[in-house]
């Protein structure tokens, strides 16, 4: 529980309400969270409520454990306008976002050629994993350091931006040094070590929401990130666990509407990995767009039939395309200025 002190609380006023946490034997921390002073509380009792706190007026508010997404919290900061995307480019939340690219880096010839069709169709972001977290243990985990400077050189060839996941603090400095933005992975939503090395850095990170987790658990973790300073963090929607084995997951498009009344983050989908097959994607890539999403993360390969990762999703180039053009007409739709930059 955080108790956030009113501004002007005074050495007297904290002094009073830390005896008396003190006299209840709360174990308690100090601390700034964005410039107020707050007590963490790390250990009190259940019964612990606003009236156990009587007399101590420099409280001006009392946060619950289930809503300590403090600093993403909507009412602490109107959601982002622009957001710098890195190397100096910005993005004007309300105009759709567009990463593409394909689930894994495989090799330079393929990535040219998907790396061409995202500029063409007016994509940003050149997405790609180098570092792969798969099922199996047997499976291809990607290209490494090598698939980071194949990468690196066609975001280049064609002025896109290079997004990449990283998996482990151990591979973040690689990653970090080389990319412009970092993707955390659906299975790595809650690697707390991890999410706090990348609070201390300026790149932005592309958080998955874990298919297991739930909104709050989000923000939580985007939370961990904000708290070390780095503001730079985009949510994204990319399907929770059902029941059926068909069609992946199940892309939660209330949230994406959900989550724009309690987080100032943009919020991106991921139709690839909720489809789980690429003749779904456009269709969940469309509903996302009406439901709010202020951009998209998509899987495109030249030939998905021989890709080393999440072939069956991935879109043919052809695909993609036509999705693009589609795209145009649905933002046009959609009324994009609901919710975005307000
Ligand atoms: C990916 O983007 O290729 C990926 C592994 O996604 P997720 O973490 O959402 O499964
Ligand atoms: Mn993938």
């Amino acid at each position: 529980m955080i108790l956030l002190l009113k501004t002007g609380a005074g050495a007297k006023g904290k002094e009073l309400l830390e005896k008396k946490l003190r006299s209840f034997g709360i174990v308690f921390r100090t601390e700034k969270l964005r410039g107020r002073e707050a007590v963490v509380l790390e250990c009190y009792p259940s019964d612990f409520s606003r009236d156990s706190l009587s007399g101590s007026t420099c409280v001006e508010k009392m946060i619950d454990p289930s809503e300590e997404y403090f600093l993403a919290s909507l009412e602490r900061k109107p959601r982002w306008r622009r957001f710098g995307l890195g190397a100096g480019r910005t993005w004007k939340i309300g105009e759709l976002l567009i990463a593409a690219g394909p689930c894994a880096v495989e090799g330079e010839k393929s990535l040219e050629e998907t790396a061409q069709a995202v500029k063409a169709a007016g994509g940003r972001i050149l997405r790609g994993g180098s570092f792969k977290p798969r099922t199996s243990p047997y499976s291809f985990q990607g290209l490494g350091e090598e698939g980071l400077k194949i990468h690196r050189k066609a975001a280049d060839r064609h002025g896109l931006l290079m997004l990449t996941e990283v998996l482990d603090r151990l591979d973040l400095k690689k990653v970090y040094d080389i990319a412009d933005m970092m993707q955390v992975g659906s299975r790595n939503m809650q690697n707390f070590p991890l999410l706090r090395e990348l609070g201390k850095l300026e790149k932005p990170v592309l958080l998955k929401r874990g298919f297991g987790s739930t909104r709050e658990e989000l923000l939580l973790a985007a939370e961990y990130i904000l708290k070390g300073g780095n503001e730079k963090v985009i949510l994204c929607e990319r399907g929770v666990r059902g029941f059926n084995p068909a069609g992946k997951h199940i892309l939660d498009l209330a949230s994406i509407a959900l989550l724009k009344e309690m987080t100032w983050l943009p919020i991106i989908a991921d139709p690839s990995h909720a489809a789980g097959e690429s003749r779904f994607v456009p269709m969940l890539a469309k509903a996302a767009v009406i439901a709010g999403a202020e951009g998209l993360l998509m899987e495109v390969h030249p030939a998905p039939k021989s890709a080393l990762s999440d072939g069956p999703q991935a879109m043919t180039v052809g695909e993609f395309r036509k999705l693009a053009r589609e795209l145009k007409d649905i933002v046009r739709l959609s009324s994009r200025k609901d919710g975005a930059g307000k």
